[in-house]
């Protein structure tokens, strides 16, 4: 049985229990186990990752570079089978595994080209005589928290820039995903990284949680709202520097104007593939009168053909969902909607399939308002609301009444209202005849409002997070 071990101080330590991995589309399977490190393996590790420090935040560029570049290459060349480790662990689909690590590849190569475009500006001074230089340094330490839902994408785009920029590192993964952790990690360490400079530790976020935040100098999370603040509180009360990446309710308006055909594509997209386990799923419909009737029988239509079964199986469209609590969650919030008052022309069902797993048809709430709790919190299952209103104005209040603003979508054929839509949708992302999910990595990633704390990630804006700014006054 593979052991998933922990990372520190470039050796493989194991840790203090033992945790199963198991495949979400055949509960049978047991993948590997997690060897969870002790509040003092997570110290350890922040100690290695600190010693490594002075060392690694000024050596060259091109070391960086071509260690980030291995690291890609590997990612590049091992795709197929990485692919089908993340699948096997998570239950997204063989394709949308081996995509995400391909993702992963991308962003690694990204940076290992934006190490070697590290720049500063040289100022007058006002005062004779002296010159002034703005530079960027490394923050330290940082530890990076994950979440499960892509656990090769997010991880890539916390650690590539992390390292890129100088820092040290330690990353605690979701307890889910161990086994894409553990590779990434195995492929870090023999890509060129002095020992240190990147750790691995596994755990329960809520057991190790305070250790991981003592004596670092950075925290960046992805995961739910509730965990987020309560990673922003600690860190503010530490005075590191945090940020976090948290959950959505992403509105996807469709106006009557809409092709009905891209309409209904983007909706079953962007709330259902992925098993609707996606920050950035379009979980409210916001669909207007004229094309509400069609568009609600177009998706139903398409929702009773979508595939779902074994997430490694040939033709899968959607897998199961990653584990017996996220669908118990999907059905108290399928229960609470009919409680509520919402029709369910297309109602989840638990699927019986060849092998025993966690597979759940979608959910297609109708006549729904947006006050009703199912409208209101993130759900993270393969469930959806429809929302009718009156006309494109009333959409777009509705799609900014909420407390979260991930990314908004809107289908439309009208200049006009996607020119508006883009300009007053209180979303971090905004999507115009496309689904709310789905995104390119070489440009910035974040959300507002209870979606998003702190600076962008990803792309060239990645550096702030990553860098801090130094000006340097010298009398010549
Ligand atoms: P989660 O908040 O339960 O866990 C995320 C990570 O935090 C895990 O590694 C977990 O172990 C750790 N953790 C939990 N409690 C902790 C604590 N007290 N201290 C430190 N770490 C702790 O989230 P999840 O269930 O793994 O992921 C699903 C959530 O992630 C959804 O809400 C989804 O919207 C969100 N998400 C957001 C983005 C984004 O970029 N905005 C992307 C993907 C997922």
């Amino acid at each position: 049985m593979t052991q998933f071990r922990n990372l520190i101080g470039g050796e493989w330590v194991t840790g203090v229990t033992t945790v199963d991995n198991i495949n979400p589309s055949d509960t049978n399977e047991i993948i590997g186990q997690a060897s969870h490190a002790s509040a003092q393996q997570v110290a350890d590790a922040i100690a290695a990752a600190r010693h490594a420090f002075p060392k690694w935040s000024v050596s060259n560029t091109q070391l960086r570079s071509d260690i980030l570049s291995n690291i890609a290459n590997e990612l590049f060349a091992r795709k197929d089978e990485l692919g089908e480790l993340l699948a096997r662990e998570e239950g997204k689909t063989r394709a949308e595994a081996i995509g995400e690590v391909g993702r992963a590849a991308n962003i690694f190569r990204f940076f290992a080209s934006e190490v070697v475009r590290i720049r500063g500006e040289k100022m007058a001074s006002v005062r004779p005589g002296i010159d002034v230089e703005i530079s960027r340094d490394a923050v330290g330490v940082i530890t990076i928290i994950t979440p499960w839902n892509f656990p090769f994408a997010i991880p890539a785009w916390k650690i590539a820039p992390a390292l890129a920029f100088g820092n040290t590192v330690v990353f605690k993964p979701a307890e889910l995903t161990p086994g894409s952790a553990w590779a990434l990690a195995d492929i870090i360490s023999r890509a060129g990284t002095p020992p240190g400079v990147f750790n691995l530790v596994n755990g329960v976020g809520a057991e190790i949680g305070d250790a991981l935040l003592d004596g670092v100098d950075a925290v960046t999370f992805t995961g739910s709202v509730r965990t987020g603040r309560q990673i922003v509180d600690k860190a503010m009360g530490r005075m590191i520097r945090v940020q976090a990446e948290m959950g959505g309710k992403n509105p996807l308006v469709v106006v009557d104007d809409a092709d009905l055909d891209v309409a209904v594509g983007c909706a079953v997209d962007g709330a259902f593939f992925q098993a609707g386990q996606r920050c950035t799923a379009s979980s409210r419909l916001i669909v207007t009168e004229g094309i509400h009737d069609r568009f609600v029988n177009a998706v139903k239509e398409r929702l009773g053909k979508l595939v779902i079964d074994n997430a490694l199986k040939a033709g899968t469209q959607i897998g199961p969902v990653v584990d017996k609590r996220q669908l118990d969650q999907d059905m108290r919030y399928m229960d609470i909607g009919i409680k509520e008052g919402a029709q369910t022309p297309i109602k989840g069902e638990l699927l019986k399939r060849a092998t025993p797993g966690y597979y759940l048809s979608p959910t297609l709430f109708t006549e729904t308002t947006n006050q009703m709790q199912i409208n209101r919190e993130e759900i993270f299952g393969p469930v959806a609301s429809v929302i009718r209103v009156r006309d494109y104005e009333e959409a777009i209040s509705v799609a900014n009444d909420t407390p979260f603003g991930l990314s908004a979508g809107i289908c439309t054929t009208s200049q006009k209202y996607a020119r508006h839509f883009r300009m007053h949708a209180e979303a971090g992302l905004t999507m115009l005849n496309l689904a709310t999910a789905g995104l390119d990595y070489h440009v910035p990633f974040g959300g507002r409002k209870a979606s998003s704390y702190g600076v962008r990630e990803q792309g060239t804006y990645a550096i702030e997070f990553y860098t801090i700014v130094k000006t340097s006054y010298l009398s010549v």
